[in-house]
């Protein structure tokens, strides 16, 4: 969704967003029952829990350490995310924008955290998030609530959605 910021090639050797020191667990993609009932036929492998009305992946067994700085990878990254548009979760298809509680309100804001991202102009991605990028975001979160993160500190809000 955000390939006139993010190209393929951008991604293609950085999974930095598919993989999670124990601090960024909340970041962790969400799939309803669904969608995860599908994965499990598909990847009998990977794990679930539950986390409120949904499902995220369960890594927590994945560390090796107990440094602070390891990070344990989401089982559908095999060199890129191998999964399609049908089962890869809305939350994955446009990070960095995070939509969060801010304010008393929802807002669509920035991860700062994206390597290629954090280069371009704020004023760029406060243009997709006031464009139709970000319509589709703010209808995507009112109808699946479940979306919303509580604010972090730091990160930029490009728009306020309600
Ligand atoms: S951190 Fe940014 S560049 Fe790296 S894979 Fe995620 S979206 Fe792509
Ligand atoms: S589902 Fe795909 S895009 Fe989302 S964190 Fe896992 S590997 Fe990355």
């Amino acid at each position: 969704m955000l390939s006139s910021v993010l190209s393929k090639e951008n991604c293609a050797n950085c999974r930095f967003c598919c993989s999670f020191r124990r601090q960024s667990l909340w970041e962790t993609p969400l799939f309803d029952a669904e969608t995860v009932e599908k994965l499990s036929e598909l990847y009998p492998e990977a794990h679930f829990k539950p986390r409120g009305d949904v499902y995220t992946i369960d890594i927590d067994g994945d560390y090796k350490t107990d440094d602070s700085e390891e990070e344990a990878l989401c089982p559908f990254n095999k060199d890129g995310c191998i999964l399609g548009v049908e089962l890869k979760p809305f939350d994955c298809s446009i990070w960095p924008l995070r939509v969060m509680r801010y304010n008393g309100g929802l807002a669509i804001c920035l991860t700062p955290t994206c390597p290629v991202i954090s280069q371009k102009p704020l004023s760029v991605m406060r243009e997709l998030a006031d464009g139709a990028v970000g319509d589709r975001i703010a209808d995507y979160a009112r109808s699946h609530p479940f979306i919303v993160k509580d604010y972090k500190e730091g990160f930029p809000v490009l728009r306020i959605i309600s």
